[in-house]
């Protein structure tokens, strides 16, 4: 057998930021202060700071030489233009409505799609995208194969959708009441599972025949372009830009959080192929974020955003983008602990039904489990459990998820090998001492989104 080669990181470091190394003492009273939720911390008492792989990457030298090349004309501004011209040639999309974040992009296509009883089937839900969804009137429908429920299963794509599921539907509501399929790459909610293109090159050929749009949430396709190039024989051969060009072309428009793949601070769009769409957009833009040409974003931003783009479809780049949260997560499978398989592309999920199975789910496991990794080492992850998925509509009872998770989140070309090496020790650590760990209660919770702000205490 071929020795495995190193996925070394493909750049050397510039510039560093100086973290903050907190005693435990200080990190439980901060914990205590922040009501046992890691977002509610302040980012100064965390030392390894795992919470999302939102808006936390580091730029390269280009992206910060961008900055200074912005032209912040109120219109038509010149990286407008640029980040145009970039999105059309890397994701195929023709039109652009810049916005200053994802969700600002699931807003306005949301509101522009959906009328009041329609159904979005999706392969699995994402927090906001879901929430704007019901807010424009429709219900999500998941139609993700069974597997992906399943954190044990070591199926290849759990990002796939199941066609079962979606012809029931058709059959039950009409192909008229469905507007759009939802379509992540890859699925967050799944822990970082790829959709393959085998699956969404069937998705589109039912979908075409019903006249049915496929709406495409691309926040990490890159990501999920690599592992097609990994695990989908017929493109082992095809480069990451490729793939990413492919995966678009199937779908008639998409919305986008650039601070993930894009490796940006802040940023988003909205990106269509239908001309009346676009137009519908370009009117809604200028009512929830700015003009046409800026939405939401300053024109520096735009252009640390359009070579970020570029950076990101690098094979070198996706390479040892994922190969370092493979890296931990292998270190963790070691050692036995217990976290979502196949390994995802942006982090690592701790399964916390597993991990502290003593905890009943409505003492919050996974919100446990994040509260004593942070005990233990500064290290912040977050809840993927029972407190992310909020309650039921019409019951007001808690929606009970089949995955309880933790998630630590690998911001792109910030963090060390040697960081990686201290993460896995504090989880290992923690789960060393589980059987003495217990659950919490919430004392505080906010209508929408109650993962951000909620508070809890220990039981
Ligand atoms: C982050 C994210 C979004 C929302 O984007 P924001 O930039 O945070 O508004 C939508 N879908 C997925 C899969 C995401 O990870």
């Amino acid at each position: 057998m071929e020795k495995k080669r190193s996925w070394a990181e493909p750049y050397k470091i510039k510039m560093v930021e100086p973290v903050f190394m907190t005693t435990e003492k200080h990190r439980i009273e901060a914990l205590e202060e922040a009501g046992y939720n890691t977002f509610l911390l302040k980012s100064e008492d965390v030392y390894i700071d795992l919470l999302t792989d939102s808006g936390t990457s580091a730029m390269s030298d280009r992206q910060w030489a961008g900055l200074m090349m912005g032209d912040e004309a109120y219109a038509g501004s010149r990286n407008f233009y640029h980040l145009e011209e970039t999105i059309r040639k890397y994701y195929s999309y023709k039109y652009v409505v810049p916005t200053h974040q994802g969700r600002g992009a699931e807003h306005i296509i949301s509101k522009i799609l959906i009328k009041e009883g329609d159904y979005i089937p999706g392969n699995m839900y994402f927090t906001t995208t879901k929430l704007h969804q019901e807010l424009a009137g429709g219900k999500f429908v998941d139609i993700v194969i069974d597997e992906a429920h399943d954190p044990e299963c070591l199926h290849k794509f759990k990002g796939d959708t199941d066609l079962k599921k979606l012809e029931a539907l058709i059959d039950k509501v009409g192909a008229g009441k469905i507007p759009y399929v939802s379509i992540a790459t890859t699925v967050n909610m799944a822990g970082g599972q790829p959709i393959s293109l085998g699956n969404l090159k069937a998705l589109r050929k039912l979908t075409n025949k019903h006249g049915i749009k496929i709406i495409h949430d691309m926040t990490r396709v890159a990501e999920n372009a690599f592992m097609i190039q990994q695990n989908e024989d017929e493109y082992k051969d095809k480069c990451i830009a490729e793939i990413v060009y492919e995966i678009c072309s199937l779908t008639d428009g998409a919305t986008m959080s650039s601070k993930k793949d894009a490796m940006v601070n802040i940023g988003g769009f909205l990106a269509v192929n239908d001309p009346e769409i676009f137009d519908k957009a370009r009117n809604m833009v200028v009512i929830y974020e700015g003009l046409h040409t800026y939405g939401g974003m300053a024109g520096r931003d735009m252009e640390a955003l359009a070579i970020g783009i570029k950076e990101s479809v690098q094979d070198d780049h996706i390479r040892a983008r994922v190969g370092q949260v493979f890296y931990l997560g292998e270190k963790l499978l070691a050692m036995g602990i217990p976290i979502v398989k196949p390994i995802g592309t942006h982090g690592i999920f701790l399964n916390a039904k597993k991990f502290l199975p003593h905890i009943r789910q409505d003492e919050f496991p996974a919100q446990t489990l994040a509260a004593e990794i942070y005990i233990d080492s500064g290290v912040r992850s977050m809840e993927r459990g029972i407190v992310s998925a909020g309650r039921n509509k019409e019951t007001g009872e808690h929606n009970y998820p089949s995955l309880e998770l933790v998630r630590l989140t690998i911001p792109r070309r910030v963090y060390t090998q040697a960081h990686m090496d201290v993460i896995a020790e504090s989880v290992q650590r923690v789960y060393e001492r589980r059987d003495s760990i217990r659950g919490l209660k919430m004392v505080y919770e906010p209508e929408y989104l109650r993962f951000f702000q909620a508070r809890f205490k220990k039981l």
